[in-house]
């Protein structure tokens, strides 16, 4: 049984509880796990709260030695990572390792930063004050997480708080609880000290998450999840004003120009929308092709996508895994026909893999249309819908037309083009003529009902910190 780790230590529930982690490309059983509860979650807090004490006050140049260990700890076990990412979440081996590369180059850019948390002085309105700004650590983080980028969500999180001089007590997602665990193994060869970081699996999300919200000890709440979950995380949170950074749904625009390289184009949807199997916050979800280019477009793009094969992740030849549980089975299968019934044309694929494991035809389907629940709500599975336009701003109006603001992409050679729509597009990430924008020096973040704060970059680094200003009255003439 995995445990859970609080204090710098491995320790069973208080309950003694337990719940299981399974394989979603053949259903079977790896492992059970200890089933975190309140009180759990409660004495990883107290564990936080004691270990930021002295954690807030390490100088930065050692913060920064803890952190580029742990970038080191994570390439050096690159390959036991990437297999339990394949092992437990269902992507290609090759996609888990390039997940293990981003998610430790966290650290890597974090360790770097932790360095440069400068403060400022401002000219003050009177010759005997003078004014200083300076950053502090908000104090312990909550980080909740999801499970389809099980080890890089947690990562995001964790290098800035860490650098910033926060500790942490991490909730993974209940489908992914093994990855968090093998995760916080490799952690352990960096010898952070005790309580710095704290990780509570469990199967009951909502029990966890209410002392995660309630307890003071806790000053930020950051999340990875669903618009829902993030939405009722942020109004419980207010109640003590706790800082929150969400990273919630989205609904990508991916807008082909007909001046574009449309086998770019091709490659950059497919790298877009069939990454982890559609399951990804950024992936396309509304797939706008200029009329004059459709029939080159959507033959070139069926053409590869038909030559896809779809299995379990370890095997070399795969390029698309399992969906991650029934539900999202279901789903894919719901917004194929609702979009079906509503007129849209099925051009490959739409139907669930017979057999083990969560496996569905990579889909893709034509003349689909804004009314359709597939352009409202993320599918998070490899269906890919195409529309079709006009002009520039008819969809440019119609890609905003949404509640969701993180990312967008478009396809053009046109220069002055490039600049318009990038500027008039609500999204908070802009992938112009690339399909794969995430890195760790870049702030990601949606606009809109997709989130608040940034992840990544300068920005989130800012994210765990408090500005602190100081007004400081002197005597500027000396006594003699
Ligand atoms: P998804 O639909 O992708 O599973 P969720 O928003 O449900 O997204 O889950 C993302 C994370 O939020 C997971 O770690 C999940 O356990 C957690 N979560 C879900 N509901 C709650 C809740 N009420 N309180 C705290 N965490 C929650």
């Amino acid at each position: 049984m995995s445990k859970l780790y609080i204090n710098g230590r491995w320790s069973a529930s208080e309950t003694g509880r337990e719940f299981n982690s399974y394989n979603p490309a053949n259903g079977s059983l790896l492992d059970s796990v200890a089933d975190g509860n309140r009180e759990d979650t409660a004495n990883a807090i107290h564990a936080a709260e004691e270990a930021f004490k002295k954690w807030s006050v390490v100088p930065a140049i050692q913060r920064s030695d803890y952190l580029m260990a742990c970038y080191d700890s994570m390439i050096k076990n690159q390959d036991l990572l990437a297999e339990m990412i394949t092992r437990e979440q269902g992507k290609p081996l090759k996609e888990a390792i390039n997940e293990v590369g981003y998610a430790a180059s966290f650290f890597r850019w974090y360790a770097e930063e932790a360095r440069r948390i400068y403060g400022e002085t401002l000219p003050s309105n009177a010759a005997d004050k003078r004014i200083v700004i300076s950053r502090q650590p908000v104090g312990v983080v909550a980080a909740i997480t999801p499970w389809n980028f099980p080890l890089a969500m947690i990562t995001r999180k964790i290098a800035p708080a860490l650098a910033a001089g926060c500790t942490v007590v991490v909730k993974p997602a209940e489908q992914t609880p093994l990855n968090a665990v093998t995760l916080f193994k490799v952690l352990e060869e960096c010898n952070l000290p005790p309580g710095v970081i704290n990780l509570i699996t469990t199967s009951q999300p909502r029990d966890v998450g209410e002392e995660l919200l309630h307890n003071p000890a806790v000053k930020k709440i950051t999340f990875t999840g669903s618009t829902d979950v993030g939405k009722y995380l942020t109004k419980e949170a207010s109640n003590q004003m706790k800082r929150v950074s969400m990273e919630l749904g989205g609904h990508a625009p991916f807008i082909v120009f007909d001046d574009a390289d449309i086998e770019d184009a091709v490659n950059g949807v497919i790298a877009s929308k069939f990454r982890n199997a559609g399951q990804t916050c950024v992936c396309a979800n509304r797939i706008y092709v200029q009329e004059s280019i459709m029939d080159e477009f959507i033959s070139l793009f069926a053409e590869k996508v038909n030559a896809f094969s779809v299995g379990e992740g370890f095997k070399s030849e795969v390029d698309i895994g399992p969906l991650i549980d029934k539900d999202a089975i279901q789903k894919s299968k719901n917004h194929i026909e609702d979009a079906l019934n509503k007129g849209a044309k099925l051009i490959t694929g739409g139907k669930q893999i017979n057999g083990e494991g969560n496996f569905f035809e990579p889909t893709i389907l034509l003349d689909v249309a804004e009314d359709m629940y597939i352009c409202q709500e993320e599918t998070f599975g490899p269906v890919a819908p195409i529309l079709t336009f006009k002009t520039e701003n008819e969809v440019i109006e119609r890609a905003n037309n949404v509640p969701y603001g993180l990312a967008a992409y478009f396809y053009t050679n046109d220069y002055s083009r490039s600049i318009r729509v990038s500027e008039k597009l609500e999204y908070g990430i802009i992938g112009l003529n690339d399909a794969i924008p995430a890195v760790a020096q870049a702030p990601f973040g949606g606009m809109k009902e997709s989130g608040v704060g940034r992840e990544g970059g300068k920005e989130g680094l800012l994210d765990f910190l408090e500005t602190k200003y100081i007004s400081m009255k002197f005597k500027n003439e000396c006594e003699q």
